[in-house]
């Protein structure tokens, strides 16, 4: 299933994508609960009755959970050729860890920089003059769980989104934990909607990223240095996952620093993300000031 989570004039409401992604159907919730977006769902153990569908175009998509109530954790450096360019960019603050960790680097953007597909991700060049792009497979944890086992793992997952891993790449390097670079305000695209656990198949799923038009990112989850089993058991070994956390699982070489000149992005760009089951994640960059 993909739900959404949409806007009807000032009303949140989470939806039933239909199969060929062109009509949304909302679940009949309590305005409270909607306003949680998709994480409503993740709550519930029988999916409540649909009202009518509405074309998908006439409603405003939102992130599938529009605010975490936690920060969204992220793994840095987990597909091998992108270890390699990240590391010989000379913005590589974790750089002592080795070209390729031997254990998961785990850092979190905070929530309140989630944006909806669609919407614009702001540049203000006054702070960063280096915004790059990095499409990832997110998981939603449905089960909470603290010490959970490898084995037991995908049985905590509720579903999968797709995060465009926004990232200041000078503030990244400036401070040793990159939580500034990674949480400016909008610099984490969420969407467009999220899918069950079923849509998606670890083994074989294709990632790509465009950035207005050109492919810069094309690789398949199988090519993960660390599994998602492996991440949710390294975070759960000592902190609880709550219902609901996000997990963004790291990108795929290809990002705008690996090349060189590097190419970062500058207003008026637009990155596109497609990972296979889920669907397209696409916004506009903007310039802002403040
Ligand atoms: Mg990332």
């Amino acid at each position: 299933m993909k739900i959404a989570t949409f806007k009807v004039g000032d009303e949140r409401r989470v939806g039933l994508v239909d199969e060929r992604e062109r009509t949304v159907a909302a679940f009949d919730l309590s305005m409270e609960s909607a306003e949680r977006g998709a994480l409503a769902l993740v709550e519930l153990s029988t999916l409540p009755r649909q009202l009518a569908p509405v074309p998908l175009k006439d409603v405003m998509l939102e992130a599938p959970i529009p605010r975490p109530r936690r920060n969204v954790f992220c793994v840095g450096k987990n597909y091998h050729e992108h270890a390699k360019e990240f590391a010989s960019s000379g913005f590589d603050s974790s750089a002592t860890a080795g070209v390729v960790p031997k254990h998961p680097i785990i850092f979190s953007k905070v929530p309140e920089c989630v944006t909806a597909h669609g919407q614009p991700v702001r540049i203000d060049r006054a702070i960063t003059q280096a915004v790059d792009y990095e499409a990832e497979l997110a998981v939603i944890i449905g089960k909470s769980g603290r010490g959970i086992r490898l084995e037991d793992a995908l049985d905590h997952v509720w579903g999968y989104t797709i995060v465009n891993d926004v990232t200041a790449r000078d503030l990244q390097g400036r401070y040793s934990q990159w939580l500034i670079g990674k949480s400016q305000d909008t610099f984490c695209p969420m969407g467009p909607w999220a899918v069950t656990r079923d849509e998606v198949d670890l083994a074989n799923t294709p990632i790509k990223c465009w950035i207005n038009g050109e492919l810069r990112q094309d690789a398949n989850t199988r090519d993960l240095i660390f599994d998602i089993p492996t991440i949710i058991a390294a975070i759960s070994a000592g902190v609880t996952l709550q219902q609901g956390d996000v997990i963004a699982t790291g990108t795929p070489a290809g990002v705008g620093i690996g090349f060189e000149p590097p190419k970062y992005l500058l207003p008026g760009d637009v990155a596109r993300v497609e990972i296979g089951g889920i669907g397209v994640l696409e916004n506009p960059f903007v310039e802002v000031h403040q």
